[in-house]
């Protein structure tokens, strides 16, 4: 799918102006709609003036209207940092629920595919590890992790009940953690705090005591795995994300000897914080021959460079 119209909701955030990037590069004409909660238009500035490039400024929870042909809509709004969706838990489980609904009916409007930005976090803390898509997860949907976990199940659901009952053609991208250039340096996350706390010699917070593992995608192969979902046939399910797996204190670490200093802090676990995540990808590298190669090593030296330009330092 190239020369198409592709609307990306919450374009300019993290992972939806990389989308916006990559799409303008391969010659679609991208609508980007965002309320700049989390999003900011410093990360597709350097789009205006592109061919084919618009910004719209809009909440996706209120309704969504884009004239003219659309041949698919991506649904990347949503804050998406634990930080970000526990200090704004109503308007993530809005746009999740509201503004998934909205994305769908536009798509359905259109008769343009629709690409849902689920996550790792449906598997909730898993029991079953690595994370299958056929695992059901386990989540606490009264914890405060359920405002995003639960909008993001609600979300799938509703994208399966389009393709289903309407025969929309969806696709459903499990994102497990991504990082790399764009993340603001206060959303919170562990890459960011930990690369800004050590470029600015702080101390470098780890929360509980580092055991917990995740498995860190860049953001380039999560975008390339992202687009190759959309391009594909595949109606289920499917992670995309790096299944190399490392405990917080392995990352921490990595960080340290990137920039070459850091003391170690810790910090209390944050509540339902999970136990350990890595996807298993086999469906990805079966069904669209995708895998990263970007490892944490040279994805975090990336990162810490363009913290180094956007800090100022
Ligand atoms: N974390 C940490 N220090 C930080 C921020 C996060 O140790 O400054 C831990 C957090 O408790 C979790 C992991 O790092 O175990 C990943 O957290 P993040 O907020 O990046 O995303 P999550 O995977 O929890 O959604």
């Amino acid at each position: 799918m190239t020369g198409r119209r592709i609307v990306v909701t919450g374009g300019a955030g993290f992972l939806g102006s990389h989308l916006c990037e990559r799409l303008v590069e391969r010659g679609d004409a991208v609508v980007c709609l965002d309320n700049l909660s989390t999003g900011r238009v410093a990360n597709v500035e350097h789009l205006f003036g592109r061919p084919g490039f618009t910004f719209v400024e809009h909440d996706v929870s209120t309704y969504i209207w884009v004239p003219g042909e659309v041949d698919a809509v991506l649904h990347f709004a949503s804050p998406a940092s634990p930080a970000d969706y526990l200090a704004l838990p109503i308007q993530t489980l809005k746009v999740g629920s509201l503004g998934t609904h909205n994305a769908l009916g536009l798509s359905k409007a259109k008769g343009a595919r629709f690409l849902l930005a689920s996550t790792s976090e449906v598997y909730g803390d898993p029991l079953v590890h690595p994370q299958p898509e056929t695992y059901w997860g386990n989540v606490n949907p009264i914890g405060p992790r359920g405002v995003y976990d639960e909008a993001k199940r609600f979300a799938e659901a509703m994208t399966m009940a389009y393709h289903r009952y309407h025969g929309l053609e969806t696709r459903i991208a499990r994102i497990f953690n991504t990082y790399g250039p764009r993340m603001r340096p206060d959303d919170g996350r562990v890459v960011s705090n930990l690369v800004v706390q050590a470029l600015t010699g702080r101390p470098l917070t780890i929360y509980g005591d580092g055991t917990q593992t995740r498995s860190f995608c860049y953001v380039d192969d999560e975008v390339a795995g992202l687009l190759a979902l959309l391009d594909s046939e595949v109606d289920e399910p499917v992670n995309i994300g790096n299944p190399d797996e490392y405990t917080v204190a392995e990352l921490a670490q990595l960080v340290v000897g990137i920039v070459g200093r850091g003391e170690i802090e810790y910090h209390p676990l944050p509540v339902d914080d999970p136990v350990r995540r890595r996807p298993d990808i086999t469906r990805a590298r079966e069904l669209l021959g995708w895998r990263p190669g970007i490892d944490l090593a040279e994805g975090l030296a990336l990162t810490v460079d363009w913290f180094r330009r956007e800090l100022g330092l």
